[in-house]
């Protein structure tokens, strides 16, 4: 049977210049970006942190421009790490104007040009130690990522700052690619590690230059009907460099079919989910339906079978991959951070594509618990992997659980995380607001000051909200000309009892796809969005092992944890009631200003040896939970998500 033609939308977020983020709960992050870490990235990318595993990044791009003598140390894809703290100084600049701060960026914008080879091509790993010898090793060389970091910095650095040098110039490596992947020799070759696709789609929507839309759109349609990737390594120009002995598998690479007949996200999280925002953009751009019908089903496949309650996915620890459905063990966890920074863009888009509200959710609860447990309340440490479930002492090198780390570290020598968190915070207001064809759609309850149009008419949007507290959401709108239109407004997954007043009367709006509708006409107009969102119980599909029996407490967007420092040790012999209150309270000196739960139930009594024929003992206990995006702050301890039900 034949669907429906779909209804195409054209929803854009808003420049970032156009948007104040002002909110009492993103404030704070905001100003972690702006004031701690992008300076302590910078001091990690010149190896200017005692104690913190050198980057090399900025030295190598010095050696590839000739300004310094020695050799490349790092990972092949070293140079990213500073293409993603040039995206997240454009984006803090666009908050926060920083003078000094913006001449460093362009210090190091023209060295990153100096760098750059005369055809354009951009690689401090290949071009000091493999000079001329460029794309020869896709499927381990991670140029194409490399490049398409880079020019997500040069799209963001130009619409922050107005400066056109850094884009000029990675337009030039894109038109190298373009040309390069269109000869005979390259005509069925794919990247290795994807993130090309989505940044050639964001080049293109600035320039409007067909051509970076085009090798997008290629680069997606050829991957899965080539065995380029498997092949590679037999051709005369392949050169060895990563050294991996693994078997190169099509499914780790996304490539175990063509895209449109993919039925579940497969391999690198990363990868897997880069890809798909790429394929979210270019499905919307051409208007290609079964390319977006390949998004939706594979969206429905890892958001009901393969994402952790916190937004983490990707749980296998070898190869940073996706496993199975319902595979996701919580003490084993991987879960990288990147991951659900690609799982937010991912979500983003599709909202964007399809008009639907509820990618949002997912979207947002990527945001609040897994990107933001990524760095801690000082700026200063970062998470690479997001366990659910932690034991301190069972974290012993050269073990299954080996890299889970019981706290952030100072940085990593794979440090794709910390700079990808920075850009992703101070990015956050794109979340915020689409606008559309005569309409405005309110997607995160993020206050602040939004200039957005309602047709041709310029309207502020000025947003107060308590979230992640409390669902109290204002809204005034205000325009000199009339405004007729409508403001979509979405009504997120764990709101309770909504209610809606339009200038004061209380009205009950219509919805559509997951947003009530309301009609604007007027210069100026006034919304409260009011919902109950109290702490509750969530349960896992049983399928999900690792959780039978249990439950997690999840309050709004915020995913709840229990920490030893505030129950004692010994967390699984925690049990939880499912009848009893969950208590909240706003404890103003917790992580800067917080709500905690606190639920009944018991503890076991154990004095039985490793086994015992004696059934446990049981004494009442109160079990405090604080959320998951902060654990780890305190006193280093044990950590649980899921915590067993009492029986
Ligand atoms: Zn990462």
């Amino acid at each position: 049977m034949s669907r429906m033609a779909r209804n195409w939308i054209k929803l854009r977020e808003l420049a970032l210049r156009d948007l104040t983020v002002d909110d009492g709960f993103w404030n704070q992050r905001l100003r972690l970006v702006t004031q701690e870490m992008i300076p302590y990235q910078l001091d990690s990318l010149m190896d200017r942190v005692p104690g913190a595993p050198p980057s090399r990044c900025v030295r190598n791009l010095r050696i590839a421009a000739g300004l310094e003598e020695g050799t490349f140390e790092g990972f092949v894809f070293q140079d990213t790490d500073l293409a993603k703290w040039l995206e997240a100084v454009a984006y803090s600049l666009t908050r926060t104007p920083d003078p000094a701060l913006e001449k460093t960026a362009d210090e190091l914008i023209e060295l990153v040009c100096q760098a750059q080879r005369a055809d354009g091509y951009l690689n401090s790993y290949f071009s000091t130690l493999y000079p001329g010898h460029q794309f020869c090793n896709l499927k381990e060389g991670h140029e194409l990522y490399t490049a398409g970091h880079f020019i997500e910095a040069a799209v963001a650095y130009f619409e922050a700052t107005g400066k056109e040098k850094l884009l000029v110039a990675m337009c030039r490596l894109a038109d190298l690619i373009c040309q390069v992947f269109q000869t005979p020799e390259y005509e069925d070759a794919v990247p290795g590690h994807e993130e090309i696709e989505l940044a050639l789609m964001r080049l293109y929507e600035l320039t409007r230059r067909e051509r970076y839309r085009a090798m997008a759109y290629d680069f997606i349609n050829r991957r899965g009907t080539t065995d380029y990737l498997s092949r590679e390594s037999t051709l005369p120009r392949f050169i060895d460099v990563w050294h991996d002995r693994n078997p190169y598998l099509p499914e780790y690479g996304q490539a175990q079919a063509p895209v449109r007949e993919q039925t579940a996200v497969e391999g690198h999280a990363v990868r897997a989910l880069y890809l798909l925002s790429g394929m979210a953009d270019a499905a919307g751009s051409f208007e290609d339906e079964s390319l977006l019908e390949a998004c939706e089903r594979l969206y429905e496949n890892v958001t009901q079978r393969r994402m952790y309650v916190t937004g983490g996915v990707g749980s296998s620890g070898t190869l940073e991959r996706f496993t199975a459905d319902f595979d996701l063990p919580n003490d084993t966890a991987y879960a990288e951070s990147c991951a659900s920074v690609a799982l937010a863009m991912f979500s983003k888009r599709m909202a964007r594509v399809t008009g639907e509200a509820r990618y949002m959710d997912t979207a947002e609860l990527a945001l609040y618990n897994t990107v933001l447990a990524g760095v801690a309340l000082d700026g200063k440490s970062f998470f690479y992997v997001n366990p659910l479930e932690v034991t301190p002492s069972f974290l012993k090198p050269a073990t299954d659980k080996a890299h889970v780390a019981p706290r952030r570290q100072k940085w990593f020598g794979c440090a794709c995380c910390p700079p990808n968190i920075a850009r992703t915070i101070a990015s956050v207001g794109g979340y915020v607001l689409f606008t559309g064809d005569r309409e405005l759609r309110l997607n995160l309850f993020i206050g602040g000051t939004y200039k957005a149009r309602l047709g041709e008419t310029p309207v502020t949007v000025a947003v107060r909200s308590e979230l992640p507290w409390k669902g109290r959401v204002r809204l005034e709108l205000k325009a000199r000309e009339r405004m007729e239109g409508r403001l979509l407004i979405r009504i997120p997954d764990y709101a309770e009892r909504p209610r809606f007043t339009l200038n004061g009367q209380e009205l009950k709006p219509e919805t559509e796809k997951g947003y009530a509708v309301l009609k604007l006409s007027g210069r100026s107009a006034k919304v409260r969005f009011d919902f109950d969102m109290p702490a509750r119980l969530l349960y896992a599909d049983p399928r999900v092992t690792a959780d039978a029996g249990k439950a997690a407490v999840k309050k709004g967007p915020l995913v709840y944890c229990l920490e030893e420092t505030d129950n004692g040790p010994g967390l699984a012999g925690l049990r939880i009631d499912p009848e009893g209150r969950l208590r909240e309270r706003f404890k103003p000196e917790l992580f800067g200003g917080s709500v905690t739960v606190e639920a009944k139930g018991q503890r076991i009594v154990w004095d039985g040896g490793l086994y015992s024929a004696k059934p446990p003992g049981r004494t009442a206990a109160t079990l405090r939970f604080v959320p998951y995006c902060f654990w780890g702050n305190r006193e280093p301890g044990e950590m649980a998500v899921w915590v067993r039900l009492k029986c």
